[in-house]
């Protein structure tokens, strides 16, 4: 099996190649099907399992049919992890000119500012941080947004970010699609999955 064969168009195929990805991984075969068919997921997988690709690749092929800025929100729990993701976005989209930016605390808020206002395709963030912009940076909205990842949701809800992801998601635009990608299920998961999503697919390996 192919990621053509999957539906993802050629200049992403080229991409993955490049990438030195040959075929698609377990996950990516159950899940970009899904998402190209327009659907919500629960992704139950771990970080090894190729994940990244599996939400990235979709949301990349949505974007390329109608480029526009703050497309996709992607919330991570860690500051490594958050520039991960991006360079994967970066790496898959370099032959779309992707823009990504990365918001993450500990840093200053004034260049990541300025990075939102050169309107980034792809905004990739931990949350406490996304709120901070959300409610100082001028001219900084999600109304926009068409899709919204939650990468490792499981330790989101460990850190204690469960009240700043429910301020988020109350500014952000029902019309969307959302993944929550988590290597494990728990109580507390269950309720930001109904929180969160609409009527999700659910695919594990
Ligand atoms: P992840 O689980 O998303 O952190 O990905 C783990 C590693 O697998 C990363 O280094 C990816 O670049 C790599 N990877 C993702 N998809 C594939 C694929 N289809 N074939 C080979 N390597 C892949």
């Amino acid at each position: 099996l192919t990621f053509k064969e999957l539906g993802i168009i050629e200049s992403l195929c080229e991409a993955c190649t490049a990438l030195g990805y040959k075929t698609p991984t377990p996950i990516q075969k159950e899940a970009i099907p899904l998402a190209l068919q327009g659907r919500d997921l629960i992704g139950l997988a771990q970080t090894g399992s190729g994940k990244t690709a599996a939400f990235a690749l979709p949301v990349l092929q949505a974007l390329m049919e109608k480029p526009q800025p703050y497309f996709s929100l992607i919330l991570a729990p860690t500051r490594e992890l958050a520039y991960q993701i991006s360079q994967a976005f970066e790496a898959l989209g370099s032959l779309i000119n992707v823009r990504c930016a990365v918001l993450v605390g500990g840093m200053e808020m004034v260049p990541q500012s300025i990075a939102l206002g050169k309107k980034p395709h792809i905004i990739v963030a931990t949350p406490g941080r996304l709120l901070d912009h959300l409610e100082n940076t001028k001219g900084f909205s999600l109304r926009s947004l068409k899709y919204l990842i939650m990468d490792e949701a499981d330790r989101l809800l460990d850190l204690d970010f469960g009240a700043i992801i429910d301020k988020i998601l109350k500014v952000l635009p029902r019309e969307r699609r959302t993944y929550l990608f988590s290597a494990t299920i728990s109580s507390k998961l269950e309720t930001l999955q109904r929180a969160s999503l609409s009527n999700p697919a659910r695919v594990s390996v």
